[in-house]
């Protein structure tokens, strides 16, 4: 089922594609039961380099929720919009070894989210995107998604709304958050918006090519169009490398050992920069939240082609 360039990189993600199908590991997240139809066998890996060269095998069409790795991008708008030190002034670049929901320590140490790669740094880093009224921040978010992307990219509303009635720790997080001055103003705007970010439907190609204009300093290959000022592509590699898989983070900087960020629709998005993005979309998750057939395919990836960062060139 290739549909790539033909090259050892395409028969090796052929391979993957095959090799872990079979594997029905974890459990696809769903906001409230029965919300929507989730095949667990969806299974769709992308690669697009910084040539703007695309390999790509299996459901990397399917369309799918790009939740939590909206937050990587959601922390590039926020840097663009206030700059580093502000931001840095609520949102720390520590990773927390907790789950992506947790509230514990955003009471135990009152101060700055730890990171924004879990749902309390990510809603207070959405807190500072700027913009006059809710529409119109949500309409830049999905103007800069437009960018990395190369096409307009839409919520979907039932998941939005969904998660607006079924996110009580969201609302917890974000209450405690106000209490401490790490966000201001409406919490329901601020969390709208959050959710609304996390609700774009994205596909593992356009996962892929967003990796890829990370991996091209913030230059789509696809479009030429400049997705993000250079200065804060590498802050946004460094929290993915350090943060991007929750409580995985360290094991998988360990075992792949390049910049990654996973959401609960399922989806990993990763760069190894200078070279290329890549993009693996399968929806049972492990217990931590993160992909369980794209936590295998990364392994195999990077062991194969030497792509971890400390790997001799
Ligand atoms: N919308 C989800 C939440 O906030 C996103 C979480 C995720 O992908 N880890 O709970």
């Amino acid at each position: 089922s290739g549909n790539g360039i033909h090259s050892p990189f395409q028969d090796f993600l052929e391979q993957l594609h095959q090799k872990y199908l079979p594997l029905r590991d974890g459990t696809p997240y769903l906001s409230e039961p029965d919300l929507v139809e989730i095949n667990p066998d969806w299974f769709g890996i992308c690669a697009v380099t910084v040539d703007g060269d695309v390999y790509a095998v299996g459901d990397y069409e399917q369309p799918f929720l790009i939740q939590s790795i909206s937050k990587v991008f959601a922390y590039g708008m926020a840097l663009s919009d206030r700059g580093r030190d502000y931001v840095l002034q609520k949102v720390d670049v520590e990773p927390t070894g907790d789950a992506y929901n947790s509230i514990v320590k955003v009471e135990e140490s009152s101060k700055r989210p730890h990171n924004p790669m879990v749902n309390a740094g990510a809603i207070a880093t959405t807190n500072l995107i700027l913009g006059n009224s809710p529409a119109k921040r949500l309409n830049r978010v999905l103007e800069m998604y437009k960018r990395f992307i190369g096409h307009k990219v839409f919520v979907d509303t039932p998941t939005f709304v969904s998660e607006q009635h079924c996110g009580d720790r969201n609302w917890a997080i974000s209450y405690l958050l106000r209490n401490f001055g790490m966000i201001e103003g409406s919490i329901s705007e601020t969390l709208d918006l959050y959710l609304q970010q996390c609700s774009a439907i994205v596909n593992c190609r356009d996962l892929a090519v967003m990796g890829a204009t990370l991996a091209n300093d913030g230059i789509n290959p696809m479009t030429g169009t400049r997705a993000i000022a250079a200065p804060y592509v590498r802050d946004l590699l460094s929290v993915m490398y350090t943060c991007g898989m929750y409580d995985f983070a360290g094991a998988w900087v360990y075992n792949v050992g390049f910049p990654a960020k996973s959401g609960v629709g399922g989806g990993i998005i990763a760069v190894v920069p200078g070279q290329m993005g890549i993009a693996v979309f399968s929806p049972p998750l492990d217990k931590r939240g993160n992909s369980v057939r794209g936590i295998k395919v990364f392994e195999e990836l990077s062991q194969r082609f030497g792509l971890h960062i400390f790997d001799p060139t």
